[in-house]
């Protein structure tokens, strides 16, 4: 918290100088990508967001998969999950962990030109944000999520427009900490779905409408301009 007021209070830096701050935690995004080829972002920009951004896409690569993406400490934690969320209590889904997002990464949608790393068509399937979902009496929710997350005992609540309520990740595999195994688990309460098929169920953007196909065949979505 102390943070964001002290770079909230202070005076904003031009633009030019905010997209050229380094950003130790996404070395490895940027250098998987050549941003000559893709209109994916390149990150850095800093965003005075009060509330922890949540997104997940859908991404048609080699392996059809989802990626949920979570706000911490400046970049968007990032998992793979190869067959999506559940909303069923019972399911536990595999989520691989892969490396920290730049936080606009999360309106990024459209196509990833072939033999570009992550080649392929990219939706967004949910967004909102989120909060700490584990302990009521913690006093420091964010730093609870910092030692969730540590921990591999990830407990958080989503806020978005299909994923909502209280979920974990429980991190199965550690070594390193960018390729570790998790399972993305739904808590049970009010918006558990014992038996429901959510992946099945949503097969467009909240962002835009469109279908997959749509979006692979389609003319860029407006917010972007790369
Ligand atoms: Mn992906």
């Amino acid at each position: 918290m102390t943070e964001r007021k002290r770079s909230r209070s202070g005076k904003k830096p031009p633009a030019k100088k905010m997209a050229a701050r380094s950003t130790p935690g996404l070395a490895e995004y940027r250098r998987k990508r050549d941003f000559r080829r893709t209109s994916e972002p390149r990150g850095g920009r800093r965003r005075a967001a009060r509330k922890l951004a949540y997104v997940i896409q859908k991404h048609a690569a080699s392996h059809l998969h989802f990626d949920l993406r979570l706000e911490l400490d400046g970049v968007m934690k990032s998992w793979a999950v190869p067959k999506g969320p559940s909303l069923d209590p019972a399911v536990k889904r595999l989520a691989m962990q892969v490396e920290d997002h730049p936080i606009e990464y999360n309106v990024f949608e459209g196509t990833i030109p072939k033999g570009e790393y992550g080649g392929g068509t990219v939706m967004v399937w949910d967004r909102g944000t989120y909060e700490y979902g584990g302990d009521e009496d913690e006093d420091d929710p964010v730093d609870g999520l910092r030692r969730g997350y540590a921990r591999g005992d990830f407990k958080f609540a989503l806020h978005g427009k299909r994923l909502k309520g209280s979920w974990v990740l429980i991190r199965t595999r550690r070594g390193d900490p960018r390729r570790a195994q998790w399972l993305l688990i739904k808590h049970r309460d009010e918006a558990a779905e014992p038996g429901s098929d959510v992946v099945e169920e949503f097969q467009t953007s909240v962002a835009t409408g469109r279908t997959m196909d749509q979006i692979a065949e389609g003319r860029k979505s407006r917010r972007r301009t790369g």
